[in-house]
């Protein structure tokens, strides 16, 4: 089966109008022992950012953040993003997570929610298409809840646009949600498949996730 929970690194997102939408978030972590932000809010009145993560927890994943309403909507993508419009990437939902977690790079110590070495494989901005929102009077947000949004990446390494789709789950139904990230068709698709985790380079810093590994162990 192929559920990223069953490896105990992500479960679902906390239920929507809790007040506190990293309420879970917040309660899986020991500040005081993981050097992950504890989440504050971003500056409004720019582009919204995204982030893709490598992950090597004990399932090594990809994590592709989207910034929503303040906060970081995320989803455990086990294959990574491809740019061939032909793969279909299953993308399971986890929990949101502050916008400052675009900063973390570093290791999750052993024991600790998601134990594991992150590095930021790539970032930048996003627009959402027209074709799942302003043409029909929707909000990004609201596109997500309907389970289909379609936008535009501008990073460094994935560019152009992408589609989110939900095919199990949501708000009439009891199963776990799971989407799929696919590439759409533009002058950006074509071939290029998501690389090798172990061998990808930090957007930031360049580095492999071993070598971030072994940076936190000398400090
Ligand atoms: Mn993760």
């Amino acid at each position: 089966m192929n559920d990223h929970h069953a490896d105990g690194t992500h479960g679902d997102r906390s239920p929507k109008g809790d007040g506190d939408r990293l309420a879970t978030y917040r309660a899986r972590r020991h500040f005081d022992r993981t050097s992950e932000p504890r989440g504050e809010r971003g500056p409004g009145g720019r582009e919204p950012v995204f982030v893709v993560q490598i992950h090597q927890a004990r399932a090594l994943h990809f994590d592709f953040r989207l910034e929503v309403d303040g906060v970081l909507r995320s989803w455990s993508v086990p294959k990574g993003p491809s740019a061939d419009v032909h793969d279909k990437r299953l993308a399971m939902p986890t929990e949101d997570h502050p916008l400052d977690y675009r900063e973390f790079e570093g290791v999750i110590a052993r024991g600790e929610y998601g134990a594991g070495t992150v590095i930021i494989w790539d970032e930048g901005t996003y627009a959402p298409l027209a074709s799942s929102t302003t043409e029909r009077g929707r909000t990004f947000a609201e596109a997500l809840e309907r389970g289909h949004a379609t936008f535009r990446l501008d990073g460094s390494k994935l560019r152009g646009a992408y589609a989110l789709t939900r095919f199990r789950g949501g708000p009439d139904s009891t199963e776990r949600e799971a989407w799929l990230l696919v590439k759409k068709k533009d002058a950006r698709a074509g071939g290029r498949d998501a690389p090798d985790p172990l061998r990808a380079r930090s957007v930031r810093t360049g580095r492999t996730l071993r070598q971030v590994a072994a940076d936190e162990r000398d400090d």
